[in-house]
């Protein structure tokens, strides 16, 4: 189960694996009482350490000097399992990085300056079962689940071995955060701790290809200020299903449905992508069937003109029509974004993740 210690056998013995990028401070907490008889206090300055100011030698703080017994016992039992930054590539201050796991896969994650601070954008999973066409994660096909610990490591890369300051985290990597709820849950759960990384939920991005069950999950969990997004980037059902075969599974009436229960904060909005494609879902009667789709729900749509990938042979939509594409829409009273992707020629933009092997090294 998520979030609790692992017990390893060994020989005879069973040894106590305490993982700081897994547990809450609760669950930490718990671990720290029922194995060494401690508790909330030696819990707090462990994510002060590690998770805040990027200290391994947590040990080294005063509250741990005065306990050497315990000090002993954390040396041997408390894992922090940081990542390997295989490769790293940069250009105009977007930076992609790769974290080598164990079993030797690799995530890929991108910082992205925006105007006064960074935005991480961390992966899930490595590779994607969605299959969407235009996405070269979903080209890859699914390699496997990324664990709660995985996920937390790759903000820990970016803020402590590569010394970003980062104001907000974007679940826009590789792989589909709904297919793996559980371990998101947790990693935001550790992630949004005030005693250790500190991402307020408001700070904290979901980004989904339409898992209806995701959606109707995150509700229920009573998180009102996380964001939630939708990658929408079809005006109809016929074209949503070329491009992203999820849509048959979960069709755009029912999406529309899920996201009008869905407990929206009051003055919130739904963030929705949409990926612009030359001559396929850019023409007007698209932008007529897109604002009659949205305009029931309270929504900030980003524009995105389509990256290059593999084996999708269409081409991005020209910047006067994206202009025409997004003044038909504001002119139907919708919040509009164009997003010029940034990171592109590293491979870094929306959707190329999954191209790692193609980096240029520094
Ligand atoms: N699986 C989730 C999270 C990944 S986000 C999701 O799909 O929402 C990846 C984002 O990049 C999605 O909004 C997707 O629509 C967008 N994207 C995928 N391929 C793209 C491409 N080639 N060009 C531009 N955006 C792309
Ligand atoms: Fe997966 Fe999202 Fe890419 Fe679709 S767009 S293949 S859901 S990562």
């Amino acid at each position: 189960m998520v979030g609790m210690s692992t017990f390893l056998r060994y020989g005879v013995g069973y040894r106590v694996v305490l993982d700081i990028f897994t547990l809450t401070f609760h669950e930490l907490s718990e671990q720290l009482g029922s194995v060494y008889g401690k508790g909330p206090f030696h819990a707090k300055v462990l994510m002060r350490e590690i998770l805040k100011s990027g200290n391994v030698n947590w040990h080294n703080a005063p509250e741990f000097r005065q306990s050497q017994k315990l000090t002993r016992q954390l040396t041997m039992d408390l894992e922090i399992p940081i990542p390997e930054v295989s490769r790293c590539v940069s250009e105009n201050s977007t930076i992609k990085f790769l974290c080598r796991f164990k079993d030797s896969l690799e995530s890929e994650s991108v910082i992205i300056p925006m105007q006064r601070h960074n935005t991480l954008c961390i992966s899930s999973q490595i590779g994607c079962k969605m299959g969407c066409r235009f996405c070269e994660t979903g080209n890859m096909g699914f390699k496997r689940h990324l664990s709660a610990s995985e996920i937390v490591g790759q903000v820990f890369a970016a803020r402590f071995i590569l010394k970003k300051e980062i104001r907000n985290l974007v679940f826009m990597g590789m792989g589909e955060p709904f297919d793996n709820f559980e371990q998101v849950r947790q990693a935001i759960e550790v992630l949004s701790d005030q005693r250790g990384f500190d991402f307020a939920h408001r700070r904290i991005t979901v980004s989904t290809a339409g898992l209806i069950e995701g959606i109707t999950r995150l509700g229920k969990l009573n998180w009102p200020r996380i964001n939630l997004a939708l990658s929408l980037n079809a005006p109809n059902d016929e074209i949503r299903s070329y491009l992203m075969p999820v849509n048959k599974r979960y069709p755009m009436a029912e999406l529309k449905k899920a996201l009008i229960s869905y407990p929206l904060r009051k003055k919130g909005l739904f963030l929705i992508e949409y990926v612009l494609i030359n001559g396929l879902n850019d023409s007007e009667t698209h932008a007529r069937e897109l604002a009659e789709f949205l305009a029931p729900l309270p929504v900030r749509l980003n524009l995105i003109p389509l990256n290059k990938t593999h084996g999708f042979p269409h081409d991005h939509t020209h910047d006067k029509d994206v202009h025409r594409f997004a003044a038909f829409l504001e002119d139907k009273g919708i919040y509009v974004i164009k997003r010029w992707s940034k990171g592109s020629s590293l491979s870094a933009g929306c959707g190329q993740l999954g191209s790692g092997a193609s980096l240029n090294l520094p």
